[in-house]
């Protein structure tokens, strides 16, 4: 039996994928010429895998056949071949390749697409669909391909991008694949060298493989003679000072296929300790777009240009996820697996001299041009400051990144670095203030500021989700402790003027009888109550009993865990705050008054909210009626008499 003596075989695609063909079909998209870009991706991931299968397989079909990539054309039948020399597909890869989305992003598209979030327009032309949106183009697509395996037939997936496809035994001896497409009247315009080109040029001029364009009309060329049209520079490899800055963005956005610029870019040449050369990047944004979203980290790993890894995790620190880019090293074995690049000691000091230079590059960004490390750093900062709750070694570098919001850079896009803070500390100051809190508004507010406000002193607004995370493993700064203000034990100094009886303040041992009747209320819920010396405009607040910063992953742990109980804190009541006053005045005159421990509970949960600690806060409003009918009531008695 010879192939074409075979009856074809006739397949229905998924679903998702008739769903994905019929919006292709239908729509009248400009950006059209993306098609190529897929197929030569393909075709290089393919050249890719086969070039690495060789670095340890030696039986494999046509071991020496040139690795590169085919775009032939025919501008009087209307049609282009792409062909490839790379792994190819058996009977069953075109099956399971083909005819279901194996594309991340096409899937995502379909999203998109059926949510109306964007237009078709944008959403194939942002970020492609795979092989299938060859169907933009195409009135018919043949895929031949023989795999790279000895022992598999080459065979043919036909389809017309309808809801079937079929296939057939095929005569093909070279490995590869040959991707035939007949161009819809409407896209003949494809099947011309100068077009062809062009695409070329824009999007895959940095495919490490080369592309050559043939007129299959014209005269034969040898193929020595041949130029390949992309410039397949590995960049990395080239000398830095040689490198435009517009092709360090080109290549980003073509190995990223980010619509944006990088943030940043590093260059990296190494021969000592390690080999290495490598071209990391900071994105513009974390998420990547809606539609090209950021799903997988890692960086593209080639020893001797030979791609080994597509993503590889252990060339960064994983606080340096965010980084994109390439890393290239010829003291790496080639025939490596998995675990030896984990394990080899080349690995570790490739590791080391990236963060190294990474966290480098960001200081001279943050001194250079604060603006742009603002923009990073609101993109990225949460990473660094992981990075300062896992990353002792280089420690001292992370430090010099952070930024804080405080009481002298309150607003959104205000930002103190610790060492600005320092040189604003005034003679007497000797440790760093912090406050925790859950948003900037809210901790503006807390108690626990008044004492500094009164006394001019900055506070650092922590109010990040995974500052508590981070400040446990920062305990000072250039010898300097940290201190969170709601520590009880700080160490400051009264201020004269305030010890002065206030004239509405209530005697000692009055407030001694009313913070005897708070611990009576609140019990077991807190440890002590007792008189504050630092505040002024707040009736009270919870401090913590002694510094151990356990405390400051209290706040964390709130989120993440549902039978979270707050831990216990002494409350603090403020002699001279006209609420309290009045309790000890209530107290003394009509110990029974209902509204004095309606109003104590209040005051209780009104210190646990400011400090973020506040489990139910629903719990609070029927007191807070209660409060106000009295409030409202007396004042309709005051109006009346
Ligand atoms: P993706 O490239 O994101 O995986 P595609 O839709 O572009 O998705 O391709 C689907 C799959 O088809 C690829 O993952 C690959 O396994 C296979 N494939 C496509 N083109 C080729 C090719 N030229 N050579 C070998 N395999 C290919
Ligand atoms: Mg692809």
């Amino acid at each position: 039996m010879t192939a074409t003596q075979t009856a074809p075989e006739a397949r229905e695609y998924r679903t998702e994928v008739k769903q994905l063909l019929d919006i292709l079909a239908h729509s009248l998209y400009t950006d059209r010429e993306i098609f190529l870009r897929e197929l030569i991706s393909n075709a290089s991931d393919a050249l890719n895998r086969v070039q690495f299968e060789m670095l340890t397989n030696h039986d494999v079909i046509d071991p020496d056949a040139k690795l590169a990539i085919w775009v032939r054309f025919n501008p009087d039948e209307k049609t282009i071949t792409v062909s490839d020399t790379g792994v190819g597909m058996n009977h069953d890869e075109l099956i399971e390749n083909l005819g279901v989305i194996a594309h991340s992003g096409a899937r995502a598209f379909l999203d998109s697409a059926k949510e109306g979030k964007a237009s078709l327009e944008e959403i194939i032309g942002q970020f492609g669909v795979g092989f299938y949106s060859v169907f933009t183009v195409a009135e018919e697509v043949t895929v031949t391909s023989r795999s790279y395996r000895p022992e598999d037939e080459a065979w043919s997936w036909r389809s017309a991008g309808d809801s079937r496809y079929e296939l057939t035994p095929a005569d093909k001896s070279s490995r590869g694949t040959d991707v035939h497409i007949r161009l819809k009247a409407d896209a003949a315009e494809y099947a011309s060298a100068w077009r062809l080109e062009q695409i070329i040029k824009k999007h895959s001029d940095y495919v490490s493989f080369p592309i050559y364009v043939i007129d299959e009309t014209a005269e034969e060329v040898d193929e020595d003679a041949r130029q390949p049209v992309n410039r397949q520079t590995a960049l990395w490899r080239q000398t830095p000072s040689k490198v435009e800055s517009e092709e360090y963005d080109e290549f980003y956005q073509q190995l990223t296929l980010d619509f944006e610029k990088p943030l940043l870019h590093v260059h990296m040449v190494a021969d000592m300790p390690v080999n290495l050369r490598a071209l990391l990047y900071v994105p513009a944004k974390r998420e990547g777009s809606l539609l090209n979203p950021r799903v997988d980290h890692g960086l593209r790993l080639y020893s001797r240009k030979v791609l080994i890894q597509e993503r590889n995790k252990d060339l960064l620190p994983e606080y340096l996820r965010f980084v994109e880019g390439v890393v290239d090293s010829e003291d790496l074995p080639l025939n490596v697996s998995r675990e030896m690049v984990q394990t080899n000691p080349a690995m570790r000091q490739i590791r080391k001299a990236l963060t190294g230079r990474m966290l480098k590059e960001l200081k001279s960004l943050a001194d250079k041009e604060p603006d742009r490390y603002s923009q990073f750093w609101r993109e990225f900062g949460v990473f660094l400051k992981e990075g300062i709750a896992v990353d002792f070694t280089n420690k001292d570098a992370l430090v010099e990144l952070l930024r804080f919001h405080s009481t002298n850079a309150a607003g959104e896009e205000e930002w103190t670095s610790l060492p600005e803070y320092v040189e604003r500390m005034g003679e007497e100051q000797q440790e760093i203030y912090y406050v925790l809190g859950d948003d900037l508004k809210s901790t503006l507010r807390s108690p626990h500021l008044d004492y500094f406000r009164a006394h001019d002193i900055e506070v650092l607004l922590l109010v990040d989700a995974i500052d508590g995370f981070m400040i446990a493993n920062l305990r000072e700064f250039d010898g300097k402790a940290l201190r969170n203000i709601d520590d009880a034990g700080l160490d400051l100094p009264e201020d004269e003027s305030e010890t002065e009886e206030d004239a509405g303040a209530v005697s000692e041992e009055t407030l001694a009888k009313l913070a005897g009747r708070f611990k009576e209320v609140l019990g077991e819920r807190v440890l002590d109550v007792r008189e504050s010396k630092q505040l002024v405009d707040s009736p009270c607040r919870l401090v913590s009993p002694e510094d151990s910063f356990d405390r400051d992953l209290q706040r964390v742990r709130r989120f993440m865990d549902e039978e979270y109980e707050a831990p216990k804190k002494v409350l603090e009541i403020n002699r001279k705050h006209p609420i309290v006053a009045n309790l000890a005045r209530i107290l003394e005159s009509n110990p029974d008054d209902p509204l004095l421990d309606v109003s104590i509970e209040q005051l209780f949960d009104n210190a646990q909210l400011m400090d973020g600690l506040l489990t139910d806060p629903a719990e609070m409003v029927a007191r807070i009626q209660t409060l106000m009918e009295s409030a409202v009531s007396a004042h309709v008695e005051g109006n009346e008499a």
